[in-house]
C-alpha cells in the first residue's frame, strides 16, 4: 500500500524508554485511522513525530511521499497536517471567532490570507465567510463574539477543531477529541468525522479510548503497547483480537 502518510521503522527513545518501537505505519488517503492502546504506549509521541515535536531516532516519516524528517514543526501545518492536542490550546482572551481567523492564517503565516488579485478587502471578506461556515459546521457560530475561556469543555474541544480545520489541511491528526465529551457531543464528533473524511476527502489520525466511536468511525484501527505494534485491521477484527483484549481492551472494557 502507498499511503498518504507513511511510517517506517520510526523508534523513539527517551533516555532509555523507548517510547516507538521500529513502528510501521500506512495511512491511506481519505480514510480514518485509529491509534489505540494503553496509557504510555507510545501514541501522543507519535502524534508528536509527526507534527515534529519529537525526532525519531530511527525510520522515516512521509507525507504525500516526502520525507518529513527534515522539516520543522512550523512547515508542517503548511504541507497540509493540522492537529489537536490532548489538552486544549487555545487564546481564551479572543472570541470564538478571532481563534478561527488566526487559525485561517496559519499556513500562510499572514493574518489576512493572500490572495492573487484580491484586494485586501476581498481577502478579508472570503477569510470571514470561510471562518463563518467552518464555526457554522461545528454549531458554534451563535457564539462567535464570545471569548473562548468562556465557552463550555465541549465547544472549546469544537473550537478546537474549528481552529485546526481553518488551515485546510489534507490530514488532521487528533489526540483523544472525545475525552470527557458527553454522549450527545460524542455523537456529533462521530457524524462529523464520517463527513470531513468522506465528503472533504481529509485523511484523520484518530488516537482515542473512547471505543464505541473508535469502531464506529474507523476504516483501520491500529493497536500499539509499549511502542510496538501489536495489531491492525478493520474495528471488527480488532474487537476480537486476543493480544488487544489482553493488552487494552478487556481492562478498558471493565471500567468502561
Ligand atoms: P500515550 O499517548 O499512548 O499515553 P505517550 O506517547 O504520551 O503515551 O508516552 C509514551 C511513553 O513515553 C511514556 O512512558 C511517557 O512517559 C514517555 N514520554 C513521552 N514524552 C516524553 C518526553 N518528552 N520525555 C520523556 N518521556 C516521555
Ligand atoms: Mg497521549
Amino acid at each position: 500500500m502507498n499511503g498518504l502518510l507513511q511510517l517506517e521503522g520510526v523508534t523513539m527513545r527517551f533516555g532509555g524508554l523507548v517510547a516507538l518501537d521500529h513502528l510501521d505505519i500506512d495511512i491511506a488517503a481519505g480514510s480514518i485511522h485509529a491509534l489505540i492502546g494503553p496509557n504510555g504506549a507510545g501514541k501522543s509521541t507519535l502524534l508528536n513525530c509527526i507534527s515534529r515535536f519529537c525526532t525519531p531516532q530511527e525510520g522515516d516519516i512521509r507525507f504525500n511521499g516526502a520525507s518529513l524528517m527534515a522539516r520543522q514543526p512550523h512547515h508542517i501545518v503548511g504541507l497540509g497536517i493540522a492537529r489537536s492536542f490532548q489538552n486544549i490550546e487555545q487564546a481564551h482572551q479572543m472570541t470564538v471567532l478571532e481563534n478561527v481567523l488566526v487559525g485561517l492564517s496559519a499556513k500562510t503565516g499572514h493574518y489576512v490570507p493572500f490572495l492573487p488579485g484580491k484586494t485586501r478587502q476581498q481577502a478579508e471578506a472570503q477569510a470571514l465567510e470561510k471562518a463563518t461556515q467552518i464555526l457554522d459546521q461545528l454549531e458554534l457560530l451563535p457564539f462567535q463574539h464570545s471569548l473562548a475561556g468562556e465557552l463550555d469543555f465541549g465547544r472549546q474541544k469544537m473550537l478546537d477543531f474549528a481552529r485546526a480545520l481553518a488551515s485546510e489541511p489534507q490530514m488532521l491528526l487528533l489526540d483523544e477529541p472525545a475525552a470527557g465529551l458527553r454522549n450527545r457531543e460524542i455523537h456529533f464528533l462521530d457524524r462529523f468525522l464520517m463527513r470531513l473524511a468522506r465528503e472533504q476527502h481529509i485523511t484523520i489520525l484518530l488516537i482515542e479510548h473512547v471505543m464505541s466511536l473508535v469502531m464506529s468511525v474507523a476504516d483501520q484501527v491500529t493497536v500499539l503497547n509499549f511502542g510496538q505494534k501489536i495489531a491492525e485491521g478493520i474495528p471488527a477484527d480488532i474487537k476480537r483480537h486476543e493480544a488487544v483484549i489482553e493488552a487494552y481492551l478487556g481492562k478498558e472494557a471493565g471500567h468502561a
